[in-house]
């Protein structure tokens, strides 16, 4: 660092030099120690540029502290970063996540850390080109022109105009307003930054609400206004006004000045959802998930840490930013498995949200009309707050659901469509509505076999099957992206046209609805639809908008959305994923089949589903088809309490990988033999790990099972601590609280 004015003594000259405890975006726990330059004004939770070996490297002042004997060894922080610092409360909620996942420090500060590509220390204000106004000044110009005449005219009554816009609105070239500014008839102005998002209004369009919503928004407000930690969760059957009622929320964290998080779990699509946030505080929310980028994404980030971004709409990865002042998180649709997130730090949205609110005195808002059953148990034990919604909107009525029995009413040969069920889509044609046919699976089939030798096309690097994708032309592994062109000729035994596809996927389906309803126009929505998340939203809107009669489609139509012409829905499928052998699958499809089937009937016309089932009998399908929830979530909650699974118990898995199948397996022994369970832990396994082989890499786990009151971060530190060292290529990942086991 070098002082120009080396005589002028700089204020901080006597002042003990200070050394910065930097967090790296690695996998370590530790912080790096670098002096701080003299003159440097650095704050905890500043962003700064460090060396590390021969490069450079963004990190995050964690602590500072005054200089031990060593410091004079210290390489020094070359600057500060211009992008928010982490607060307080973020540090503190990264610290917590790492202490809870086992997450190295570094990566769990990784999840936050947000620095524009290439910037340097203090330039990212780079970032943003100025906003130049032009306006008259007064001075008259030297020489006339018709070119100049037209600049002035669209200059008058004292215009302004952008100066990038200016040239273009008086269709002259650039160098005529130069000109006039040179000369003085012109000046430029200096204006502020446009805000990325207009503020939202709390009063904007308030909607009458049934007394039931006023009710749970009224109650919801308070516990914003009380401006502490709490958590609700407001469980509302489908249709029931749960955004209404947290949109009051949201209208009371703004009127107080504060921020608000919303979490999405498929924020990408939901045009729906931003138009009717429009429609009710006059501007939108900001967006956050991975389609926002560049600019606008600095912008965004740096605008919950300035305050002037007050509402974000955000997928999970928007719990890490960094807010001023956050009164509220609302958790949509909370059950969602998409909160998971399994890459890196392992951590679950939901209960990170959760988290959250409790560091920034936040209230948080867990919504759903199928909650999880770990949220349930904390509503029924009083820990959380409870409001039910337990009636739809308007007096609308929840659909009738019926089950299908397929084992009297099969479908033709190769075909998936039940008679009863081609009925009720012909009379709901008849009628001018629409019909949803909701089949979970992605693709033309799942498994592709040779009739005559039995091969079955197995992705090489994973233990799955190869999804037969036709409109792609191609066979894909859904678990690493794998794509081989589907031959014609069995690669095992030779032979010419027995390849066979097995099973429906949604492409398959619609080849079927083409055949039995051929005048009608269909269309299947899954994530493979070209053209991505924007299309996916035109197509979404266009079902909205009654241009489609039959839709089919993945869980990508199930959830969240309102298609009021939609009166069938029919379920292809329910049994694919009853019998998976996951404790927790029928709590999924319990979830599933109510997100589905409750898309049916939300416009004016009553809705009808019909689930199409092997297993009538099963309580899953049972709870369904009755409409009592409340009977599934006493007998599921009953059974995982007998069980100790969560939230009676605690879980934990430990897998270990390698692409040599031994080695991994061997590890995994070796941590076994030095687990050392106390008598309320078990340790089960190892065993082959549900997906045994995943992008090449062998995969083994250890499942750890605890009593409630057990430390169990404290437990596997200790038995990691233990562990015997292991060869380069294995890896061990740590999963507290696996979603599925
Ligand atoms: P949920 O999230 O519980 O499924 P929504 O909030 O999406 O329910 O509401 C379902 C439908 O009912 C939406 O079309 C919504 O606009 C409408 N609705 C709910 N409450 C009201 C209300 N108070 N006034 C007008 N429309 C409402
Ligand atoms: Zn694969």
């Amino acid at each position: 660092c070098m002082n120009l004015f080396a005589d002028i003594p700089s204020p901080d000259d006597d002042a003990p030099a200070l050394v910065a405890e930097v967090l790296l975006p690695v996998a370590l726990d530790k912080a790096y120690s670098y002096l701080v330059p003299a003159g440097m004004a650095l704050g905890e939770g500043d962003v700064v540029l460090v060396p590390l070996a021969k490069r450079q490297t963004a990190g995050v002042v964690w602590a500072l502290r005054g200089v031990d004997g060593a410091g004079s060894n210290l390489r020094s922080v070359i600057g500060r970063i211009d992008v928010p610092p982490f607060g307080k409360s973020l540090r503190d909620f990264l610290d917590w996540i790492a202490w809870y996942t086992l997450a190295p420090r570094g990566l769990a500060m990784k999840l936050a850390l947000r620095v524009p590509e290439g910037a340097g220390p203090d330039e990212s204000r780079m970032l943003e080109p100025p906003r130049i106004g032009v306006r008259i000044a007064g001075e008259a110009p030297r020489r006339m022109t018709p070119a100049r005449g037209r600049v002035l005219a669209a200059l008058a009554d004292g215009h302004m105009l952008l100066k990038r816009d200016l040239a273009h609105e008086a269709g002259v070239s650039a160098s005529v307003v130069d000109g006039l500014l040179d000369e003085g008839t012109l000046e430029a102005v200096a204006l502020p930054p446009m805000p990325v998002v207009l503020p939202p209004d709390p009063d904007f369009s308030r909607a009458g609400l049934s007394e039931a919503q006023h009710e749970a928004a009224a109650a919801l407000a308070a516990q914003v206004r009380d401006a502490r930690f709490s958590v609700t969760l407001v469980e509302g059957v489908t249709g029931s006004g749960k955004t209404e009622v947290y949109f009051e929320a949201v209208a009371e964290a703004l009127r107080a000045g504060k921020q608000a998080l919303i979490l999405m779990p498929e924020i990408a699509l939901t045009s729906q959802f931003l138009a009717r946030f429009e429609a009710r505080f006059g501007a939108r929310p900001a967006e956050w998930h991975s389609g926002i980028t560049g600019r606008k994404r600095a912008r965004i980030h740096a605008g919950t840490a300035d305050g002037s971004v007050r509402v974000v709409a955000g997928a999970r990865s928007a719990l890490f930013m960094p807010f001023r002042d956050l009164a509220l998180i609302v958790v949509d649709e909370e059950h969602e498995t998409a909160y998971k997130q399994d890459d890196g730090v392992t951590y679950h949205a939901r209960d990170m949200a959760v988290v959250r609110g409790r560091f920034d005195d936040a209230a948080v808002v867990l919504a759903s009309a199928t909650p999880s059953i770990e949220s349930k148990v904390n509503a029924i034990k009083g820990r959380y707050r409870h409001l039910v919604l337990p009636e739809r909107f308007g007096g609308r009525q929840l659909p009738s659901i019926k089950a299908i029995d397929l084992r009297r009413h099969p479908a033709e040969r190769g075909r998936w469509i039940s008679p009863p069920l081609v009925a009720a889509v012909n009379d709901t044609m008849a009628a001018g509505e629409q019909a949803l046919l909701f089949l979970n699976r992605r693709g033309y089939a799942p498994l592709t076999l040779c009739r005559h030798c039995g091969h079955r096309f197995q992705c090489p690097n994973c233990s799955a099957w190869l999804v037969d994708h036709r409109f792609r032309r191609a066979l894909v592994c859904h678990h690493c992206g794998h794509v081989e062109r589907r031959p014609d000729i069995c690669p095992s035994c030779h032979a010419t046209d027995t390849l066979a596809a097995c099973g429906p996927g949604v492409e398959r389906l619609a080849e079927e609805v083409a055949e039995v309803f051929p005048d009608k126009r269909a269309i299947v929505l899954s994530s493979d639809f070209p053209g991505g998340a924007e299309r996916i939203r035109a197509e979404l809107q266009s079902i909205a908008d009654g241009e489609v009669d039959i839709v089919i489609g993945t869980q990508l139509v199930a959830k969240g959305h309102n298609f009021p012409g939609l009166t069938l829905v029919g379920v292809v499928d329910a049994d694919i994923g009853l019998s998976n052998g996951d404790p927790r699958a029928a709590e999924r499809t319990f979830q599933l089949m109510q997100q589905v089937t409750g898309r049916a009937g939300r416009g004016e016309k009553p809705g009808r589903a019909l689930i199409q089932t092997m297993q009538p009998d099963h309580p899953v399908l049972r709870a369904i088809v009755s409409g009592d929830a409340q009977r599934f979530y006493a007998e599921e909650i009953a059974m995982r309490e007998e069980a100790g699974l969560p939230p009676f118990g605690k879980l934990a898995a430990l897998i270990v990988s390698s692409p040599d199948r031994a080695e991994a397996e061997n590890h995994a022994r070796a941590l076994a033999r030095v687990a050392q369970a106390p008598s309320n832990v078990a340790v089960l396994g190892p065993a082959e790990a549900p997906l045994a082989l995943v992008r090449g890499r062998y995969r083994f786990r250890l499942l750890v099972r605890a009593e409630r009151g057990v430390d169990m971060q404290g437990y596997l530190r200790d038995w990691l601590s233990r562990a015997p060292k292991h060869p380069a290529k294995v890896r061990v990942a740590v999963d507290v609280d696996p979603q599925s086991f």
